[in-house]
């Protein structure tokens, strides 16, 4: 099997909540996706999404999905799309870096392996654990109360793992963080990410005056030597993100006891390919992980759903469902959350079939 051409679509996302804050004012209110469409000389056809969290997250903008897309492609036609380690090398070969471009048509990818072999990719990501897998929720950052009553409507709808954005002023955060703390019940689980917006001596307030909540903090400040500092002087439980970008980080975080939680994102590795690397490291060392992607919609939702089925439950933390915090759905097929838990589809491939109308035409095609 060859790949023969790739049509690249543009699909903005606008959100349920009208907006989506988190740390340093930052905030979106229309994600701008980008759906990839692998054509083979065989007729089968695979998907792949790839959605940045706005310009300002992590080097990615999604613009720059497509302008590196049109880069990278024309490497790609004639590769077969079956051999994932392989096309890897022939990405990583052809463009250096930009793990997000590569994350779209890595995906895609495995959808066409999953096609081919008539298996769900869970199956192929090392098979599925339990009948499903567990959710959180992020809750975007407003005041503490507005905060607190979003956990609770949230709660209702049975998610019970929380992640607070917060990041912000470092008294409103202990704030929101107290604040939520409050409307919790046994067995609910609190994430405060700031999403590297503390400085050190602000990181070093907050965990101090929330040492006695059970809570964990992610990704306090910009630096992985910042988080080290802070990780060494609480004892709160501690989540590394945006600085763990590739497997040779993840392993000098687990060789510096850097976390206990780490975040893989798909596209901020570079694919499932790069993500199943770094999934299966963590599962061999022990180490639990939040697994999703920077944002995204069906598709996006369906891969993590994929990859985080396949993980061992007591190593997943947990993971997202994207497609339920915006308006728009881009496929069929797609999983749907039940009572805070996701389960991968059973179909072949990602088991998603994109809305035509929804992506209208390709912005690009390359053959
Ligand atoms: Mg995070």
């Amino acid at each position: 099997m060859k790949i023969k051409r790739i049509a690249v679509y543009q699909v903005d996302l606008p959100l349920r909540e009208g907006s989506y804050r988190w740390s340093g004012g930052k905030s979106v209110c229309v994600f701008d996706s980008t759906v990839v469409k692998v054509e083979t000389d065989e007729g089968l056809e695979g998907w792949g999404e790839a959605c940045p969290l706005g310009p300002f997250y992590l080097p990615a903008y999604a613009a720059g999905v497509r302008a590196g897309i049109a880069e990278l492609g024309p490497h790609l036609i004639g590769a077969n799309p079956l051999e994932l380690e392989k096309l890897n090398w022939r990405m990583d070969a052809a463009l250096k870096g930009h793990p997000y471009v590569k994350s779209a048509l890595d995906m895609a990818c495995w959808d066409l392996l999953g096609k081919a072999s008539g298996l769900p990719v869970c199956t192929l990501l090392g098979g599925r654990y339990g009948a499903d897998f567990v959710l959180y929720r992020a809750i975007s950052q407003v005041p503490p109360h507005e905060m607190a009553e979003n956990v609770a409507g949230y709660r209702g709808e049975g998610y019970r793992r929380f992640q607070l954005k917060v990041g912000g002023d470092p008294n409103e955060d202990i704030a929101r963080i107290k604040a939520v703390a409050g409307v919790l019940e046994p067995g609910d689980k609190l994430v405060a990410d700031a999403n590297t917006g503390w400085l050190m001596h602000e990181a070093m307030r907050v965990v101090h005056a929330v040492r006695d909540i059970d809570v964990y903090i992610e990704q306090p400040c910009l630096t992985y030597e910042e988080c080290l500092s802070v990780r060494r002087h609480t004892d709160l439980p501690f989540v590394l993100d945006e600085v763990v970008d590739s497997l040779s980080m993840l392993i000098r975080a687990k060789n510096d006891m850097a976390m206990d939680v780490v975040n893989i994102k798909i596209s901020k590795l570079g694919g499932l390919t790069r993500a199943k690397q770094a999934r299966d490291f963590c599962a061999s060392q022990g180490i639990a992980m939040t697994l999703e992607d920077s944002w995204g919609g069906d598709i996006v939702t369906a891969a993590i759903a994929h990859l985080a089925h396949s993980t061992p439950t007591e190593l997943l933390f947990t993971a997202t469902d994207f497609n339920s915090y915006g308006t728009v759905r881009l496929a069929d097929g797609a999983p749907e959350r039940r009572n805070g838990r996701l389960a991968a589809s059973q179909e072949p491939g990602l088991g998603v079939t994109p809305r035509i109308d929804v992506l209208g035409a390709p912005v690009l095609l390359v053959n």
